[in-house]
């Protein structure tokens, strides 16, 4: 997951416009609707929620995304159209039966985001299963996906009058969350390269928990991360075909530091030989250093914002840096 910036951008005028007889917005329609007195025992008929599927909201996410899952990074706008997804739920909210939904933010462009569908419907995965090991990594059935779910540690909005701020959100949003400080990612060679982590938070900066998944419990726990925690497991940041994805990028990045590795002692050897000052040398040095650095931009894309998993090779180019710099 990658930090986006909605930036100065205004909200698509889709999602404010004036419809039907009444010549209201959806939000006015919305709050309408959730005034209608019940009948004891009733339950309210779902809001026919639309306008968040507005094609000008749809393109205006997929551009801020460069087509990725905003909680993924898997790069899915060639395959299917995008998922406009609502970070607050809009019609329920999973373990609240009496909770009616964020009605309110359903047409808010502040809690809209782009979603594969593996990131946003429930459905059965496969998760890694028991402590990291280099030998192997079991997988088990799990159900991941983030449907209605929207665990918080502090107090729950029920209206739009109340403040979302006192809620203390559990998952991570990447426009407002800054992912880099709660994710990490596993590169050592092995069954576990590519997965995802929470990362480890100082100590005494521990969020409270109150009623907050058992997961998150564990992460605060261990001090580790309990946003980064409990996203990777909503999410399902850690479902086995995701992991495979990202293993082959670290496998790719592996192979260019290799590259760039190997080309730097060939022209280091050349040159304490002796012979950099012949012609030819000089011309093969050239070549060695462009190469290098061919293969170094190559390096740097992998992390630019429109590419998959760009959070991952970022991290991964911080540690090739230090691995570098420390080279004899
Ligand atoms: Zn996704």
């Amino acid at each position: 997951m990658r930090a986006v910036s909605r930036g100065k951008m205004a909200a698509p005028a889709a999602l404010s416009a004036r419809s039907g007889p009444l010549k209201r917005t959806e939000l006015e329609s919305a709050a309408a609707h959730m005034q209608v007195p019940l009948a004891a025992g009733a339950k309210r008929a779902a809001f026919p929620f639309k306008v968040y599927k507005a094609d000008e909201v749809k393109q205006r996410l997929e551009a801020l995304f460069h087509g990725k899952c905003a909680y993924c990074e898997s790069y899915f706008a060639s395959q299917a159209p995008v998922d406009v997804e609502h970070y607050r739920p809009k019609g329920a909210v999973e373990g609240e039966p009496n909770h009616p939904g964020y009605w309110w933010l359903a047409m808010d462009w502040t809690n809209l985001l782009p979603s594969c569908l593996d990131c946003n419907r429930r459905r059965r995965q496969l998760a890694p299963d028991g402590a990291i090991s280099d030998l192997k990594i079991l997988y088990a059935q799990t159900q991941s996906g983030k449907k209605d779910s929207f665990p918080i540690a502090g107090t729950r909005a029920a209206a739009d009058t109340d403040d979302i701020s006192l809620e203390d959100a559990l998952l991570l949003d990447p426009t407002r969350d800054n992912p880099s400080d709660h994710l990490t990612y596993w590169f050592a060679e092995g069954a576990a390269s590519g997965l995802v982590l929470p990362k480890a938070t100082a100590v005494g900066a521990l969020p409270a928990i109150g009623t907050a998944p058992q997961v998150a419990a564990a992460a605060a726990h261990t001090e580790l991360s309990v946003k980064g925690a409990v996203s990777i497991q909503v999410y399902g940041l850690n479902r086995m075909h995701l992991v495979q994805e990202r293993a082959r990028l670290v496998q790719r990045l592996r192979f260019m530091e290799t590259m760039v590795v190997s080309l730097g002692n060939v022209a280091g050897a050349l040159t304490n030989a002796g012979l950099g000052h012949e012609p030819a040398v000089q011309d093969a040095l050239r070549n060695l250093r462009l190469l290098q650095g061919q293969i170094l931009a190559e390096m740097q894309f992998s992390a630019a914002p429109e590419a998959p998993f760009s959070a991952l090779a970022k991290n991964y180019l911080t540690e090739f840096k230090k691995r570098v710099t420390s080279l004899p």
